[in-house]
């Protein structure tokens, strides 16, 4: 049953391995680059590869290379400046009361549209015990630092014994309230949720998870369960899509994704506009599309299942919320849209004298 090393193990790591799928998907002998693996490594675990239903469907763009990742001369190697604002190798310091701690260089599946494309499954990204021991000190000597988000790559890569001993470093820290880990196995590779693996992140209280979904077709049985057994173990799930052309860029897939998401208790949580990172340029929406999505979704469907969407301002300037403009006017009455379109007012609120 605890197979997710096996599934992992078999993971193909070049478009070449791709033929061994054929009998199943008989497309995926398309021609494919194998052009930009050595500067972004390519990894697919059996079971992401099973969700592929043809050539250039939705996960077969999340996954599989493309000649254009090569030909990007528009984007950053790292956009969100991260290097810059990493006291400590490893640990990225943006916002005064919460951090960003990278544990590992390892996914299930390597994202084509990955923010840290430049370093996941590379020796760019070199994390040491010494080095998590230097980010556990800084952390220790900045009480400011009260939530500390787990990321990597993917931290629930790590061996069961691996996760519980930084879980209970970070715990040991008295100035830290909240620990948070990013992960996307709940999706790219579900049987790597194991009943053990929630007894120890159970243990660490308040702890939240938050995933990444970007398709309906990615809410399997196996995900679901995924996340139940997650859910059962007290941890809040919140989910991290990214808005990628071709892939999700309309309001009718984002509203199956995020009703979907909410019965299986994962709150949707962020809708990123993609990052500008080097090798990302052709799943780049404008930022109108998003905005124009977001305004099919208020008020037609629960606000529970509605993400903030946001952009992550380039050179470590942060998170900004993108919102449709309903307001039309302001004065003595405020003068907006509603979600019908339909203009509505609200007398402002007038100081007695
Ligand atoms: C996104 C991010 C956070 C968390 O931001 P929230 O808005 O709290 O989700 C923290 N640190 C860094 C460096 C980030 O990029
Ligand atoms: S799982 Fe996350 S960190 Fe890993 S490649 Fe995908 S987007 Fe990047």
């Amino acid at each position: 049953m605890n197979n997710w090393k096996n599934i992992l193990q078999e993971s193909i790591t070049s478009p070449s391995q791709l033929h061994l799928f054929k009998k199943k998907h008989q497309n995926l002998n398309e021609t494919i680059s194998n052009k930009v693996i050595p500067d972004f490594p390519m990894r697919i675990n059996s079971y992401f590869l099973s969700l592929i239903e043809e050539v250039g469907d939705p996960i077969w763009k999340q996954c599989i290379p493309d000649p254009r990742e090569e030909e990007d001369f528009i984007c950053m190697e790292d956009p969100l400046g991260e290097e810059a604002l990493s006291p400590v190798p490893n640990l990225v310091h943006k916002y005064p009361d919460r951090a960003l701690l990278l544990v590992t260089n390892q996914c299930a599946v390597y994202c084509r549209f990955c923010t840290r494309k430049r370093m996941v499954g590379t020796e760019r990204m070199h994390i040491t015990e010494e080095n998590l021991q230097a980010c556990y000190d800084y952390l220790r000597r900045t009480p400011a630092i009260r939530e500390v988000l787990i990321s990597g790559g993917d931290p629930l890569l790590l061996a069961d014994d691996k996760i519980d001993h930084i879980l209970s470093e970070l715990q040991s820290i008295p100035s830290i309230d909240v620990i948070r880990i990013g992960s996307r196995v709940p999706c790219t590779l579900p049987m790597r949720i194991t009943p053990e693996l929630v007894a120890i992140l159970r243990k660490y209280h308040p702890l939240y998870i938050n995933t990444h979904f970007n398709h309906p077709r990615e809410l399997t049985p196996e995900a679901k369960k995924a996340c139940a057994l997650l859910a059962d173990g007290g941890i809040p799930l919140g989910c991290q899509t990214v808005l990628l052309k071709g892939v999700n860029d309309n309001a009718q897939t984002l509203k199956e994704l995020f009703l979907g998401l909410l019965k299986m208790r994962v709150k949707p949580y962020y809708l990123f506009q993609a990052d500008l990172t080097r090798g990302t340029n052709h799943f780049r929406t404008t930022t109108k599309t998003g905005i124009d999505i977001m305004r099919q979704l208020y008020g037609h469907i629960s606000g529970m299942a509605i993400p903030r969407l946001a952009l992550d301002a380039p050179g470590g300037k942060g998170k900004i919320p993108l919102s449709p403009n309903y307001i039309k006017e302001s004065g003595e009455n405020l003068i907006f849209e509603n979600y019908l379109g339909e203009i509505c007012s609200y007398p402002e609120a007038v100081d007695p004298l």
